[in-house]
């Protein structure tokens, strides 16, 4: 008999944007005139930038012809893009990479989810709370992340991140093998500060942790005092691994393409004392279970660098931090306390009177035809949020404020 991985069964059966749609779902057929207005899911709506298209037809064609058919390439990615990633991403900041630290992926899902496949099972973890599910999710599945207790499991260090502080998670009084953080944030739209973060990389020094550090939205950014990467501060190099992806940048959710970034520097313990570079690790799990991204793809993301690219690029920023502004604005003046969406694609928005995220998300999707995201999805100090998106189309968007206007007056 083959036995399954039991730690499987430990997850909750029930996946959160599945019960959205479920609750949208029946929504539709009792009110089947209603029009629904979706701010929920972190989906992109604007197509690939004109740069990408050209570079991923001219790929296409590179591949109907023998001479410049492109089959297996390396699997940590074609020298073209790590090199435009590492001159465009990391010199600028006074940051040097060598090109055998950057890991070419399929979106930063599969790799913030596969970085486990280097660690030991019995590694401690810590994540700010609320989080991006696949960080825990994918933890549970090794067995990592311990057994569910009153909604939080049980070798998981849940890190507040509230109204009350700010939304700075404060460092832990005791050491973690490995802390997940991820700035801009998802789902609060919250960001960290040089200050705050630099506390991070000198707590990973002093008590050898590892630091996941996602940074899958870094390209919303607009103040510039924010960090866009980890390795802006001193020592990070030594302690952090870092994700980055195309996907809300340019449009890449369908397409998909991302990296990964392992310093040489960085090293984690065996057992018995030896350190070993984490980056060696990880190529050789590359090598063995991910055979590349697709040349066409990585051709399209290397377009985003080049000078229409970039301004094309820009463009679609600027119009999803537009729609969030929009939504700021108007749901501040419903007197809604209102996070994020400054440096994020995301708003972060408390419930008014204490009612809990799920009554509130049916509140707004019965009585405006708003969804959004109920924030306690997201964990336990989720709950009494509601996560709202700023990826749709404006005129939705200028909509859904018009109705949430009316409905809260
Ligand atoms: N990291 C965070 C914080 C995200 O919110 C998402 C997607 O929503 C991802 C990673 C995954 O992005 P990708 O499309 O690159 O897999």
């Amino acid at each position: 008999m083959a036995l399954v991985n039991e730690h499987f069964l430990k997850l909750p059966n029930n996946y959160l944007f599945s019960d959205i749609a479920k609750k949208v779902n029946s929504f539709k057929v009792t009110h089947p005139k209603s029009s629904i207005i979706r701010l929920g899911i972190g989906d992109v709506t604007e197509p690939l930038p004109k740069a990408v298209i050209e570079a991923m037809h001219k790929a296409v064609d590179e591949m109907a012809h023998k001479e410049t058919f492109h089959g297996y390439g390396p699997e940590q990615g074609y020298d073209f893009l790590i090199e435009t990633i590492i001159k465009n991403d990391y010199t600028p900041r006074g940051i040097h990479l060598e090109p055998s630290e950057v890991f070419i992926n399929d979106g930063a899902k599969s790799d913030t989810g596969n970085i486990g496949d280097i660690l030991r099972h019995d590694n401690s973890i810590g994540v700010t709370d609320p989080v991006y599910p696949v960080y825990i999710d994918s933890n549970v599945m090794c067995g990592r992340a311990g057994v569910l207790e009153n909604g939080k499991w049980s070798n998981v260090v849940y890190i507040p991140c509230l109204k009350e502080n700010n939304f700075i998670p404060q460092i832990p009084d005791k050491r973690i093998d490995i802390i997940y953080l991820c700035y801009p944030n998802n789902p609060t739209g919250t960001v960290i500060s040089k200050g705050e973060l630099k506390k991070w990389i000198n707590y990973a020094l002093e008590n050898d942790t590892l630091i996941m550090y996602d940074a899958a939205y870094e390209a919303y950014i607009q103040d510039p005092e924010i960090p866009h990467s980890i390795y802006e501060i001193k020592g990070a190099k030594k302690v952090a691994i870092e994700f980055r992806s195309f996907s809300k940048t340019a449009g890449f959710t369908g397409v998909r393409c991302g990296y990964t970034v392992v310093p040489k520097e960085l090293t984690a313990g065996t057992l018995s004392g030896e350190r070993i570079p984490i980056n060696r690790l990880w190529n050789r799990r590359q090598c063995t279970k991910f055979n590349g991204t697709s040349y066409i793809t990585q051709r399209g993301a290397e377009a985003t660098y080049s000078p229409e690219g970039k301004e094309q690029v820009k463009d679609i920023i600027h119009y999803y931090m537009t729609n969030a502004r929009i939504m700021r604005e108007g749901l501040q003046s419903t007197g809604l306390s209102v996070y994020g969406g400054e440096n994020a694609p995301y708003l972060w928005v408390k419930t008014p009177d204490g009612i809990s995220s799920w009554k509130f998300f049916e509140q707004m999707l019965y009585e405006a035809n708003v969804v959004g995201t109920p924030g306690v999805g997201f964990g336990p100090s989720g709950e009494g949020y509601i996560r709202l998106t700023a990826f749709g189309d404006r005129a939705n968007c200028e909509e859904a404020m018009k109705r949430l206007k009316t409905w809260l007056k």
